[in-house]
């Protein structure tokens, strides 16, 4: 039985261990600690013998080859998040502000069996594997359905509450049954997998194929939440028709734009510094006529010609070049006490989420309510 390295906390890193080792903010790579094995950057080789038996978060320091300089590393436990930010790449991936959101959106707990279709890069799988009671995880592309499988495995995902079925689910629908590529373990002469799904996730290029079929997975007596994530508003616009014809309600969609808003300060420029501006650039407009005038005439020297050039560039001629807030002159740091700031916010741009639309819906199947039912949900989630 393999422990599921994404859940609960170690202090040590172990022989054996999958780490996530953070090299720089867009560089993450994951390692399994082998103590013969070395870990070689641009900077450096760093022994993983030098790593094991260190805390997790721990920061290895090496001597740079031919500096005396330090080069650093951080090794990291794999958590979902890092996760998504260091997996090989097999497919277009959900990123952390978009499954964070659907997560919450769609109430995911222990109580949760969530159906995920596609499994793709195995992003999101990771996420829904940490929160939720149970993932059926769908993939229909064979290498891919193979690479999760295996990977799934490794990260003891399997063992613990995942699985993945190798499946086409627009054509053949999300019922698991004895003899189907899977990970499931029929036991006791089960011949279908009980899904009992009370959540459910497409990320499909056509999902409005998948949704007819899902009504034989489904819880029939709680509400079920569904989440459709699509780049383009055509197939939103297709996946809110067909959810209209099978029942599903309360349809909203969402679109999360990520953004990292970095704080700075910004000089306050008054309106004699634009005035004194626009005077500049008219007199260097007047200078530079003039120099033409004269070059036609053949009447400037190339001595002449150095001189006008400068003043033509804003280029002092003799002293040291006064600030001009508009324009080039000598920088001003930050924050300097001698000109006004005002604190403003700027936009970082480039973050990494995936923008596609997040269409929400929900279904109640059987709308009688059973007592018996609602205190068994409520004592499961009391647990
Ligand atoms: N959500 C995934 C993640 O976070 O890594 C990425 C999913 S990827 C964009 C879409 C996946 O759906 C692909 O791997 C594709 O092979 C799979 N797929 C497309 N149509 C499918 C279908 N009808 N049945 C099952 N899987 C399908």
């Amino acid at each position: 039985m393999t422990a599921n390295c994404f859940s609960g906390y170690k202090d040590l890193i172990k022989e054996g261990d999958l780490t996530l080792i953070w090299v720089s903010r867009d560089n993450i790579k994951p390692v399994r600690m082998q103590s013969e094995e070395i870990f070689n950057t641009r900077y450096g080789s760093f022994p993983h013998k030098d790593i094991i038996g260190k805390p997790y978060g721990s920061q290895i320091a090496i001597r740079t080859k031919g500096s005396n300089k330090f080069a650093f590393i951080h090794v990291l436990q794999p958590t979902p998040e890092l996760w998504t930010l260091s997996l090989p790449h097999r497919t277009q991936i959900v990123y952390t502000p978009d499954s964070s959101y659907i997560m919450q959106r769609l109430n995911c707990s222990p109580h949760s069996r969530v159906i995920e279709a596609g499994t793709g890069s195995g992003s999101f799988s990771h996420a829904f594997a940490r929160s939720v009671g149970h993932l059926f995880s769908f993939e229909f592309h064979q290498v891919r359905y193979e690479q999760a499988l295996e990977e799934f495995k490794e990260h003891g995902l399997i063992d613990d509450n995942v699985t993945i079925t190798h499946r086409d689910v627009c054509q053949d629908g999300f019922v698991i049954k004895k003899g189907d590529t899977t990970s499931y373990e029929f036991i006791n002469g089960e011949s279908a997998a009980l899904l009992n799904a009370n959540v459910v996730f497409l990320d499909l290029p056509a999902p409005w194929d998948a949704i007819p079929h899902l009504d034989s997975v489904i819880a029939t007596d709680e509400k079920v939440g569904l989440c459709c994530f699509s780049p383009c508003i055509e197939q939103v616009d297709k996946t809110l028709e067909i959810l209209g014809k099978h029942g599903w309600t309360d349809v909203e969609m969402v679109e999360i734009q990520g953004r990292q808003y970095e704080s700075r300060r910004q000089m306050i420029r008054s309106l004699d510094d634009a005035l004194e501006r626009l005077r500049d650039i008219k007199k260097h407009k007047i200078q530079g006529v003039e120099r033409r005038k004269r070059m036609f005439n053949n009447t400037v020297d190339s001595s002449d010609e150095k001189i006008e050039k400068r003043s033509e560039e804003g280029i002092p001629l003799t002293e040291k070049a006064k600030f001009n807030p508009f324009g080039k002159g000598s920088r001003i740091k930050e924050g300097d006490d001698n000109y006004k700031w005002k604190e403003v916010t700027k936009v970082e741009t480039e973050i990494k989420s995936h923008t596609s639309y997040l269409t929400f819906a929900f279904k109640v199947i059987n709308k009688s309510r059973s007592d018996e039912k609602v205190n068994e949900v409520l004592q499961s989630m009391n647990k």
